[in-house]
């Protein structure tokens, strides 16, 4: 038997080991450690890896969506659709304005939004869609840009699964009017620590979210929002810079243990995830869907292979969400993947090897 992790930095880590420790020793010898030269250097290198025109460090992922919520002046009595099946933070960060997350359903198959659901969902307070990119699949960006053409919305990519994955050759991050990544240590692009940026071709909208994420102040000790304190701090920044030179490297291997996966599991079973045409994926969830998961996850465990649920109570049903008044069977394809999804071992790092292990595994499951 060998052990494989659901996911593991270990040996991404120990490749930049020496430009990261001299990353950490620039910004200590610098003695400059938020609002420096470093955060501002990423926030141009990513922007420029996006192929956007602006991009703004904060705290981490759910700061980046509430920040551009708010630099929209989404707030109280405004609705933004949000898909039902993602993870909370894309609701939360709507709620904290003030304003009501309304859930529409996503496609079993892609498990991103629906955008043909959409329409129906919109009201005369709806502000915005949520465009989430799950799992490291962009969403069908052209149909859910219509939708909110129609009706005046603006349209924010929650792209903290995402980083590098493109739609009709365009990168995530310059898809919508502005986007949120988060760079918990776990996402494809992540710190050692929390972060989060903002992406945006919208000079207007950076500069009213850098206000924001600086207590609501554009100028030194001039504040002219009541904002928040959410910024990207040097040393992280400075890490995420060497982290950034190998993402497309990472992001191909996920890209060669996906096909492996797809390959090479053949259990009648399971059910693979499907890449929708136009989509580059960046698998930073493999979810297969199993009607008997639970049992999988066990079998799985039994052989030293560790998985995850992404993710097992919809957001409907989350007892922070208990004040909108769902109940079982309101939002069924969401409850159908969070009964269903199994997340398969997947990262950089991952050997050929430890993949067949994976999959002999889950075919002679029964
Ligand atoms: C991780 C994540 C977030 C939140 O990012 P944090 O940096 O943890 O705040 C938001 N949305 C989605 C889809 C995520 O996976």
């Amino acid at each position: 038997m060998i052990n494989v992790p659901f996911a593991s930095v270990d040996v991404m880590h120990r490749e930049i080991k020496d430009e990261m420790l001299e990353a950490f020793n620039r910004v200590y010898d610098n003695n400059w450690f938020i609002q420096g030269r470093e955060c501002e250097e990423f926030e141009k290198e990513f922007a420029a890896y996006c192929g956007a025109s602006y991009c703004v460090g904060c705290g981490n992922g759910l700061d980046a969506l509430y920040l551009i919520l708010r630099a929209y002046g989404i707030g109280k009595g405004d609705e933004v659709i949000v898909p039902s099946n993602t993870y909370i933070a894309t609701a939360l960060a709507v709620s904290y304005t003030g304003a009501k997350p309304i859930f529409v359903e996503p496609y079993i198959e892609t498990f991103n939004i629906n955008p043909g659901l959409i329409e129906a969902a919109v009201t005369d307070k709806t502000k915005a869609i949520m465009a989430v990119h799950l799992y490291g699949q962009p969403a069908r960006m052209d149909e859910i840009k219509n939708v909110a053409k129609r009706y005046n919305l603006k349209v924010i990519e929650d792209s903290a699964q995402a980083h590098g994955a493109t739609y009709k050759g365009i990168k995530t991050g310059a898809l919508g009017d502005a986007a949120g990544f988060s760079l918990y240590p776990g996402k494809n692009l992540g710190a050692l620590g929390d972060g989060g940026v903002i992406v945006t071709n919208d000079e207007e909208l950076a500069k009213r979210c850098r206000a924001l994420g600086n207590y609501g102040s554009d100028y030194k000790y001039h504040h002219i929002y009541k904002g928040n304190n959410s910024r990207l701090d040097e040393l992280q920044a400075a890490l995420l810079r060497v982290k950034l030179r190998s993402l497309d490297k990472w992001n191909k291997r996920r890209n060669e243990i996906a096909h492996m996966y797809i390959d090479g599991i053949d259990n009648e079973n399971v059910i693979l995830p499907v890449t929708d045409k136009d989509m580059t994926h960046v698998y930073h969830i493999f979810g297969i869907r199993t009607s008997k998961r639970d049992d999988l996850e066990r079998y799985l465990s039994d052989k030293g292979i560790g998985t995850n649920k992404h993710y097992p109570i919809p957001m409907h049903l989350q007892g922070a969400y208990a004040e909108l008044g769902f109940k079982e069977g309101d939002f069924p394809v969401a409850e159908e993947i969070s009964k269903t999804e199994l997340s398969m071992p997947m990262y950089y790092g991952m050997t050929d090897e430890e993949v067949s292990y994976v999959i002999d595994a889950v075919n002679s499951w029964r």
